[in-house]
């Protein structure tokens, strides 16, 4: 997971297989009138060039709620994060959405790009993302400029809505990204920057792991990739129940990679399986913590030697 163009070094120093979340948000955040299409192209073609063969995730604009930008003049809420943000905001004010995607596209042309929209709720509103996307291809095409026609799109799971009706948007989508911070927050109402209710902010809380395990069962019977773009994928703590739960893919600040990928090589899946059960369907969520416990101190898998 990237939030500006420092972040690079880092994700090549670690060796991770790709970027999986580029939060667009910074090229906005750092100015004081909206970027142009030019300035967007650069930063995102500057970012696949430095990735060449490693895919590159760039999830459009994610700005209100606690991303504010003064010169989008967005309304005084009483509940911003349930407000106007994100995709919401992309699909209210085509011209801001239509100047990212063109930039998206131009730049898909200099490495191997994906596009990600974050904050989907519907198939309605999906599709009406791809469908701005179309229309930016549509144009590029009538203007001769290059692009990656075959552009992968994808969804966040981040709404307990999208977590829900995963089978029906992974009819829509080429891949699935869990963003676990945002998930957390409206599954269980809790505000993830309000320090008054953090310690009731819990990753492990048994609704919160019923709708990661269902994203990830049915997007992989749907044939749809999905991987962990929230904290939780970068939580060497939780890597085993992430994995015992079915997920391949963790997406995560470069300074966690090493860490998660010990874990991983440390685990042994067979092993693990009965206690991930347990966590899944215990009755009692205080002993979710335990279990917890007793899966990371399992002894670490035989690493297989070479040859
Ligand atoms: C998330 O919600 O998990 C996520 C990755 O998005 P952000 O933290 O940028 O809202
Ligand atoms: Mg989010």
């Amino acid at each position: 997971n990237i939030g500006q163009e420092g972040d690079l070094p880092g994700v090549l120093e670690n060796d991770a297989e790709g970027i999986g979340l580029f939060r667009s948000e910074f090229l906005y955040l750092r100015k004081n009138d909206y970027p142009t299409e030019e300035d967007l192209f650069e930063a995102y073609k500057e970012g696949a060039q430095a990735m060449g063969q490693r895919k590159l995730i760039i999830r459009t604009l994610d700005i209100g709620a606690d991303k504010r930008v003064g010169y989008f003049n967005l309304p005084e809420e009483e509940n911003p994060a349930l407000g106007f943000r994100a995709i919401r905001i992309c699909l209210a004010r085509p011209e801001i959405f239509y100047t990212q995607l063109r930039a998206i596209l131009r730049a898909s042309h200099y490495g191997r790009i994906r596009v990600l929209f974050p904050m989907v709720n519907s198939v309605g509103e999906l599709r009406q993302a791809v469908s701005q996307l179309e229309l930016a291809k549509q144009e590029l095409e009538a203007e001769s400029i290059p692009f990656d026609r075959d552009i992968n799109v994808g969804a966040m799971i981040e709404i307990p809505s999208a977590a829900l009706t995963v089978n029906m948007l992974a009819k829509h989508v080429d891949f699935f990204s869990i963003g676990t911070n945002d998930l957390i927050q409206y599954t269980l109402a809790i505000d993830r920057n309000d320090d008054a209710v953090s310690h009731l902010y819990d990753p492990t809380h048994p609704a919160v792991l019923y709708l990661i395990w269902h994203t990830i069962k049915t997007a992989h019977k749907a044939g749809v990739p999905v991987s962990v773009c929230g904290e939780m994928a970068g939580d060497a703590r939780l890597t085993r129940l992430l994995l015992g739960m079915g997920l391949r893919k963790f997406s995560m600040p470069p300074a966690n990679l090493l860490a998660v990928k010990r874990a991983v090589l440390d685990t042994h899946l067979d092993r693990i399986a009965p206690v991930v059960s347990k966590i899944l369907r215990t009755q009692d969520e205080m002993k979710i913590h335990d279990y917890l416990t007793q899966l990371n101190e399992m002894p670490a898998a035989a690493v297989a030697s070479a040859g």
